[in-house]
């Protein structure tokens, strides 16, 4: 089991995330959890299905992830008995894109990489978020520059609903810690040098030092690599909600 430097702050941020998740359920239902089921996003999805809290969770199933990321779905419904709810792009709109530009132009400019995200990500989340008070993600401060600035609870704008991220607080060595302890199910890829998991063509492994996000995006400058789940008129915001 790994260990922690300084475990009140572990016990602070866990009770904090168990009481926001807690809140989250009661006042803003309909509420929803966007896994990409990696690992930040399996602590989230242990605390809410052990506590058994009406919080629907979903993935967007972009056609283009690792068999690993995909194998997560059987991990979850084998340790919890629950089946993640998918959301997938609309063919047409693939097809389009593929016929196009090509099944990788994404590789070829940011606009190109950001139609793609749009098309297999952007779109099937509206539908996913329709009708709900609330969202949540599993993203985290320290995970890269573009995230410096997150709030546990946010207006998201371009949503109009509050977004909640309850593990803002938490170090990278306190997601492992309770990951081990509490043996919840990973993604085998971050043995293998993948912190962050996103799609199989746009995702690779780092080396030892280099930033947890470098691996995303990795041929672009780090201040665009978002998908646009989290950016509204092409920009980050950042609104911490009263
Ligand atoms: S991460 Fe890559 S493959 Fe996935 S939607 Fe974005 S550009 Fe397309």
């Amino acid at each position: 089991m790994s260990t922690l430097q300084d475990t009140a702050h572990y016990d602070a941020v866990l009770a904090a995330t168990r009481q926001t998740l807690e809140r989250i359920a009661t006042e803003f239902a309909p509420a929803v959890f966007a896994s990409s089921l990696a690992a930040e996003d399996m602590v989230l999805t242990d605390l809410i299905l052990r506590a058994a809290l009406p919080i629907q969770i979903f993935s967007l199933e972009t056609g283009r992830l690792h068999a690993e990321t995909l194998g997560m779905l059987d991990r979850i419904r084998e340790t919890y008995d629950y089946e993640v709810a998918l959301y997938k792009p609309e063919a047409a709109a693939v097809e389009h894109y593929v016929s196009t530009h090509g099944l990788n132009a994404f590789y070829d400019s940011v606009e190109m990489r950001k139609e793609c995200c749009r098309i297999r990500k952007v779109e099937p989340l509206k539908r996913a978020l329709a009708g709900k008070k609330a969202w949540i993600t599993g993203q985290r401060r320290a995970q890269s520059t573009t995230r410096s600035e997150l709030h546990v609870q946010e207006d998201d704008i371009a949503h109009a609903m509050q977004k909640f991220n309850p593990l803002a607080d938490w170090t990278e060595d306190e997601v492992w810690h309770y990951l081990r302890s509490q043996s919840v199910p990973y993604n085998p890829l971050h043995d293998k040098g993948y912190p962050s998991i996103g799609c199989e063509p746009c995702t690779r492994a780092i080396q030892p030092g280099e930033d947890v996000r470098a691996g995303r995006w990795w041929w672009e400058n780090p201040e665009s690599k978002e998908c646009g789940l989290h950016v509204v008129d092409g920009k980050l915001i950042r609104i911490k909600s009263a």
